[in-house]
């Protein structure tokens, strides 16, 4: 499968309207940009693509990176920058659009995220959405797809794991998430070719946070960003515990100070990778 980096900004985005900060400038400068999240996963033996959220920057997305229309999606959580870009499939995709969300009832919401996209684009007749049952894997595009829930407070969201039952080739994605991932979804998660890892700001950015960090490890650095985002260390530390082989870093903020901002691993948008 070739996976390519849309969107690996947080919900403003790198450069941020309206921001002349060094990192923005920066961002300007060398030409990059991470907008809002959204990840093309093509599958190489069908011909096939899915499409993990579906960023407000969608018809930008297309248009700057090589990538096909998705012939199917899925929705990690109903924020803004995952799922606003849907009305975008109007008129651009192919007769049907299967997008697949979970079907447990958020407690906060009262609907599952399948429940609310399906309000929400009740309108769009050309897409369909598909109830999915969390830790059980769907054949969508000729790829096993598995939603597993992490830790987005006060919203359910759930990790995606995209496994090529052929190749044996396997992409994990956090989504938004504290570092507080269940075990079961750990397990799910565990041994992927690529992970794809929330990590908005750096630890030390904590201290401006209301709430500070939490989930510090044995040095006192907090894996978590509030409650409701991994930091860089939080992400790197998951990437260790997953024993990926490779980890990129996504959801970026532009709050990373400049001359840590385009360090390796954190991705910049059009990235892609085979495996
Ligand atoms: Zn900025
Ligand atoms: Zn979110
Ligand atoms: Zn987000």
């Amino acid at each position: 499968m070739r996976v390519t980096l849309l969107g690996t900004g947080d919900t403003t985005g790198t450069p941020t309207v309206g921001c002349d900060c060094d990192t923005c400038r920066a961002a300007r400068d060398r030409g990059v940009q991470r907008s809002r999240f959204s990840v093309h996963v093509a599958n190489d033996r069908t011909g096939e693509s899915l499409l993990v959220d579906f960023s407000p920057d969608f018809r930008q997305q297309f248009l700057t990176h090589d990538v096909d229309v998705p012939d199917a999606g899925v929705v990690s959580h109903i924020h803004f920058d995952h799922l606003d870009g849907l009305g975008n499939a109007y008129r651009v995709v192919d007769d049907d659009l299967p997008v697949y969300a979970a079907d447990e009832t958020d407690p906060v919401t009262g609907e599952s995220v399948a429940d609310t996209v399906r309000s929400k684009y009740d309108y769009l007749d050309r897409v369909t959405v598909r109830d999915a049952t969390p830790h059980r894997a769907e054949r969508v595009c000729g790829l096993d797809v598995t939603l597993v829930p992490v830790d987005h407070p006060p919203l359910v969201c759930y990790g995606v794991v995209v496994e090529d039952p052929v190749t044996g080739a396997k992409l994990s994605l956090t989504g938004d998430t504290s570092y507080d991932v269940p075990e079961e979804s750990r397990a799910a998660l565990a041994d992927p070719d690529l992970l794809l890892a929330d990590a908005i700001v750096p630890a030390s950015l904590c201290e401006k946070h209301p709430l500070g960090g939490s989930h510090h490890d044995a040095d006192g650095v907090p894996r978590t960003f509030g409650t409701k985002h991994m930091t860089r260390e939080g992400a790197l530390s998951l990437a260790d515990d997953l024993d990926a082989a490779r980890a990129r870093l996504v959801h970026v903020a532009h709050f990373y100070p400049a001359d840590e901002a385009f360090d390796d691993p954190i991705a910049v948008d059009g990235e892609t990778y085979d495996l």
